[in-house]
């Protein structure tokens, strides 16, 4: 398979980080696919086509409440004893990204040290090259990716030693593509594309093998369209990605971040051409539920985060048009502490910083 990566480009700089082309490779479609009729026109009679554009009007009338989210975020980095800090201690390195990049999308980097925090990122760094989620805790290549996101975030890639990190992650490929997240050797596709995003990063894609990483996450797809964690796995397995306390599993939702994972690295490697966008779009887009916000999988309830993961897979195979973004867009506002600034999975729910970048992000998208 010749590997011929999409060239990068992205109105938004730091989802451009993740990284999220949005202009894809031509779609190739392949003898014997099942072709799928596009969805249904919706011809609305002319009062409902009016309802329609008043309830557009408001909706683009909202608006994020930028500065609450901003001071909200930065108050969770000062709450160092609180319950949820101390939960999330370990993986603190995956908090700052979600915070940081949250303040880039608002506008407000400058908000923060960035000295201090590439001082502390760097001591988080270990002799094999790979970061770890806090000090003094082991390294994996999920914390690894974080570390390269927002160092990028800074525009300080130059502080790492590149080609240490890329030998680390490239070090983690196995004999059949597939990756390990650490020297423990767990297996996921998930990996897969952390490997390839913070390899694409940092512009050392040749240092694994391309073609057995994309054969692999190929192996991973199922009849319905989607990827499981492993071939034969489910494409709605929920399977934790780590040995989180349940408090911090319900922050992982597995099946979306699978589909997006293997799409984002098919995507990075200019192989979307493997991915059924009509099977797939269709089993994505019947996740929006009336409220307008988006569900993992059928019966579940929505929640803010799969607006991101449902609808940057849905842009990547250029079926974002199968839903509606008004309604989503809605929904995201909804969920927003509009006194004390946060965001939660679900309108009324207690805010977390990881659903206040996932909203901000799902609504900077679909604006
Ligand atoms: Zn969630």
């Amino acid at each position: 398979m010749e590997f011929n990566p999409p060239l990068l480009t992205s109105s938004q700089r730091t989802l451009s980080l993740f990284p999220l082309p949005l202009h894809f490779p031509l779609e190739i479609r392949t003898a014997g696919e099942v072709e799928f009729p596009p969805p249904p026109k919706r011809h609305a009679p002319p009062l409902q086509q009016a309802l329609n554009t008043i309830e557009s009007t408001l909706v683009a009338m909202g608006e994020l409440a930028a500065d609450k989210h901003v001071k909200y975020i930065l108050a969770v980095e000062k709450r160092k004893d609180s319950f949820e800090s101390a939960v999330l201690e370990h993986l603190r390195m995956n908090g700052a990204y979600w915070g940081l990049t949250t303040l880039d999308l608002l506008d407000k980097r400058d908000v923060v040290d960035s000295n201090e925090i590439i001082e502390w990122i760097l001591k988080c760094q270990h002799e094999s090259g790979g970061f770890a989620g806090n000090i003094g805790h082991d390294p994996h290549i999920l914390y690894t990716l974080s570390a390269i996101q927002v160092l990028a975030l800074f525009d300080k890639l130059n502080v790492l030693d590149v080609d240490k990190v890329s030998t680390y992650i490239a070090g983690l490929q196995n004999e059949d593509g597939s990756f390990s997240g650490d020297i423990w050797g767990e297996v996921d596709t998930r990996f897969s594309y952390i490997a390839i995003c913070g390899l694409s990063i940092l512009k050392c894609l040749d240092k694994i093998n391309v073609e057995r990483a994309v054969n692999y996450i190929i192996s991973c797809r199922n009849v319905d369209g989607g990827f499981g964690c492993t071939p034969g796995g489910e494409s709605h397995a929920g399977q934790s990605m780590f040995q989180f306390t349940p408090r911090i599993e319900k922050f992982l939702p597995c099946s979306m971040f699978e589909v997006f994972c293997c799409v984002a690295a098919l995507a990075i490697t200019g192989a979307l051409h493997y991915v059924d966008k009509d099977l797939l779009g269709w089993w994505l887009c019947e996740r929006q539920v009336k409220s307008g916000g988006l569900n993992g999988r059928p019966e579940k309830l929505p929640d803010v985060c799969y607006s991101w993961w449902v609808l940057s897979s849905l842009t990547m195979i250029d079926r974002v048009h199968w839903i509606s973004k008004e309604k989503l867009i809605k929904f995201i506002l909804n969920c927003q502490d509009t006194e004390n600034g946060g965001i939660s999975d679900r309108p009324d729910d207690a805010v977390d910083i990881f659903h206040t970048y996932f909203g901000v992000a799902g609504k900077t998208v679909a604006a």
